[in-house]
């Protein structure tokens, strides 16, 4: 995949318009996780040693078009100053004349950052308009927010039609590791799918068959597949209006060539409770009363026996209920067995999706891992093979 990189880009005396994510935990006007900012903190470090006029654009929350206080992305300045060690600018507004005196105020390697596009109703839109107006301000766009790409707006894709785009660095990390995973990836592909529901995943399910070598379907929607094949699922989370679903993704994958990995054991309480009663049973086994919350020992030693075999792993979605112990068990094992053969440089691994992360980090697993993608909306499609607007933007 060829895309316009800022690193290529002369950026010297220039204004580059740099859109960021800086849609961060927020309580009381006080940031309370700083890893949004410090993601973009490559891009704006390198833009400035190169004596760009650095401006920066994010939107913060769901204002829906209307100035609401508390979505204000000012307190996020000062912040980000702190990380930087240099003052960073604050504008009222994205356009207009306090954005464009601000701009005007810039010398070289000054950061500035200004207002909540939401703010303005054109930005969900991609009001041409509001984009013309937004890349006025700049001489060049840097697109670096690639948990926004999968969005349409403005400040995501309008811009680049008035002033030449580029990828920045974490931008260009996310795209090459995913091309790596899924667009042109050492085979055999592993990916391991797990989390609630087949329903909210069938695209996924559909791209992924034809593409990967063997699908591990793990977590709540395993219960629909189970149910699909006759098994018994108790009182289990279970879309059993998807069992045709199930069924054609399994004979699609069949037709692909590619092995589907179910559970062949799994965990059952008859709570969805912290440290209640709970045991391991054959597929078989599973009670009118019981709940499958996990995959059982056998399934996480196929899964890592399939991790052994494959060059490549692409995970979404946790095994099991991980938020609470024990059903985190699979996830957790299986996820460092991941994370271990990823450091002995057998497999690259990668991740990514809102509750994976959060399970993969309760593994302790994340630092081992070739990449773990920060987007949840956005890496979803891509790994339902979606173009995502603001990369196809970028691309030569
Ligand atoms: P998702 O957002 O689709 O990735 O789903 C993540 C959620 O799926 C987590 O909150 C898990 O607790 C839940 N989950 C995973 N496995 C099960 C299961 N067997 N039964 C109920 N919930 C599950």
């Amino acid at each position: 995949m060829a895309f316009r990189r800022a690193d290529d880009a002369n950026v010297k005396g220039r204004r580059v318009l740099v859109r960021v994510d800086f849609n961060v935990p927020m309580k009381d006007g006080v940031v309370t996780d700083d890893t949004r900012l410090r993601a973009a903190l490559p891009t704006i470090n390198d833009l400035r040693s190169r004596g760009a006029k650095v401006i920066l654009l994010s939107h913060f929350g769901r204002p829906k078009g209307q100035r609401v206080a508390a979505m204000s992305l000012a307190p996020v300045a000062p912040v980000l100053g702190a990380l930087l060690h240099a003052d960073v600018g604050f504008a009222a507004d994205c356009v207009g004349e306090a954005a464009k005196s601000a701009v005007e105020a810039m010398s070289t390697g000054d950061v500035l950052l200004l207002e909540n596009t939401r703010f303005h109703e054109g930005e969900q839109k991609n009001d041409p308009a509001l984009a013309r107006a937004m890349a006025d301000l700049g001489d060049l766009f840097v697109m670096d927010a690639f948990s926004s790409a999968h969005r349409a707006h403005a400040s995501t894709v309008g811009i680049a039609d008035y002033i030449p785009a580029f990828a920045g660095k974490a931008m260009q990390r996310e795209l090459d590791h995913l091309e790596k995973a899924l667009g042109n990836p050492r085979h055999p592909v592993l990916a391991v799918v797990g989390g609630a529901k087949v329903s909210s995943k069938i695209d996924l399910l559909q791209n992924l068959v034809t593409k990967v070598d063997m699908l591990c379907v793990g977590g709540g929607m395993a219960n629909t597949f189970l149910h699909a094949l006759g098994k018994p699922v108790g009182a289990s989370l279970c879309e059993k209006d998807f069992a045709d679903t199930a069924r054609a993704i399994m004979a699609a994958a069949k037709k692909a060539g590619c092995e589907i990995l179910l559970p062949v054991d799994v965990v059952v309480a008859q709570e969805f409770a912290a440290n209640t009663p709970s045991q391991t049973v054959a597929l078989d086994g599973v009670g009118k009363a019981d709940m499958i919350l996990d995959a059982g020992p056998k399934t996480v030693a196929a899964l890592n026996a399939a991790m052994d075999r494959a060059k490549t792993v692409i995970w979404n979605g946790p095994l099991g209920a991980f938020e609470i112990s024990p059903f985190d068990a699979a996830t957790n094992a299986a996820a460092r067995h991941c994370a271990q053969l990823t450091r002995a440089g057998m497999l690259v691994s990668v991740a990514g999706g809102g509750d994976t992360v959060s399970a993969l980090n309760q593994a302790g697993a994340s630092e081992g891992f070739t990449f773990i993608s920060t987007a949840g909306g956005a890496f979803l499609e891509w790994m339902e093979g979606k173009a995502l607007p603001g990369v196809e933007a970028l691309k030569i």
